[in-house]
């Protein structure tokens, strides 16, 4: 048995060695095979000096893959997979906030139950604000309103897959990676572990309340095509309000000869009407960016350089 752990790296200079000494304090003292893939996506720092190094000690053990850019973490993973030839890969962040030995729970759990596919480690308790768990909250509830399928709320994209979750993911070609959308959309019985996340060894998160927005609403924009739909119900209920609105206009003029003010009642309509297509206009707008961009079919990441000398890849079919 062979376990691959793919790990992407953006800026991790200083937590590449404590997370490659950790995980081989876990793993050398297991029966079983394992690799590590680095991908560097495209850090700043020296992420991929220290990746190097490793890779220089340890070729047994560590590959590194460098993209000729940041594309970010979706696509590292992306590469990563491609790249893995384990029977279990397992997706883990560099940081050390997901401790290596949860990944050995999570491949015995898949051992001994042959239904699972995959495990997805997912946070029973979150350090965070009241509004960003309400904002969270709101998010969930929603997008499992509009989508077809389901998404979990907390559960990360560390995860232990079988090879043909792997498989299976690595065939689908879209540009946007919404992970999580992903994850749910190829199926496979899911098994849920709760986990406490770490501190972050060192260095500091990727993620800013405007990132965190984008990729909600990339989210939306990946699984669901109901914000098109807003367009039509809107037009119907305003078509509707608007004729009746009429009749009461007509009988007012008619019977009892009230007066109707004209000016602010069309600009409110204007302003309201205007609105209310410029947001319209703005959605279809995203999608048809999206359309747009994967019509190129340009490639998800570039692979500037890759060290590694088990070419049995799944990368190169
Ligand atoms: N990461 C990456 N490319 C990016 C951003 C992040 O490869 O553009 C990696 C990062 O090095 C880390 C993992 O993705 O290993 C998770 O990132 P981070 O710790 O910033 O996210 P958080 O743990 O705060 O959700
Ligand atoms: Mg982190």
């Amino acid at each position: 048995m062979k376990l691959s752990l793919v790990v992407p790296c953006y800026n991790e200079e200083e937590n590449v060695f404590p997370f490659f000494d950790a995980v081989m304090k876990v793993f050398d003292k297991k029966a079983f095979d394992y690799e590590i893939i680095f991908i560097n996506d495209g850090s700043k720092d020296n992420t991929l000096t220290k990746l190097k190094e490793i890779y220089n000690n340890f070729s047994d053990k560590a590959a590194v893959i460098n993209f000729s850019r940041n594309f970010g973490k979706e696509a590292a993973v992306l590469a990563g997979l491609k790249r893995a030839s384990g029977d279990y890969t397992a997706i883990i962040d560099a940081d050390l906030q997901q401790k290596p030995e949860i990944v050995v729970t999570m491949v015995n759990f898949l051992e001994e139950h042959e239904e699972y596919d995959v495990v997805a480690a997912y946070q029973e308790k979150r350090i965070e604000g009241k509004v960003m768990s309400g904002a969270k909250k709101m998010f969930y509830a929603l997008i499992n309103k509009v989508c077809d399928i389901e998404f979990y709320s907390g559960a990360s994209d560390f995860r232990t897959l079988r090879r043909r979750v792997v498989e299976a993911l690595i065939s689908m070609p879209e540009y946007f990676r919404f992970s999580k959308g992903l994850f749910s959309w190829v199926g496979f019985e899911t098994y849920y572990l709760p986990y406490m996340a770490e501190e972050r060894n060192a260095g500091e998160s990727k993620w800013s309340v405007k990132k965190l927005i984008r990729y909600a609403i990339e989210g939306f924009i990946s699984f669901t095509t109901f914000p098109l739909k807003i367009a039509t119900y809107l037009g119907a209920l305003i078509s509707l309000l608007s004729i009746m609105y009429m009749f009461v206009v007509i009988v007012q003029k008619l019977f009892f000869s009230i007066n109707i003010p004209g000016y602010p009642t069309i600009i409110v309509l204007i302003l309201f009407l205007g609105g209310v297509q410029l947001l319209i206009l703005g959605i279809i707008g995203e999608y048809l960016a999206r359309i747009y961009i994967q019509g190129k079919n340009r490639p998800i990441y570039i692979e500037k350089e890759f060290f590694g000398i088990r070419n049995n890849l799944a990368g190169e079919r």
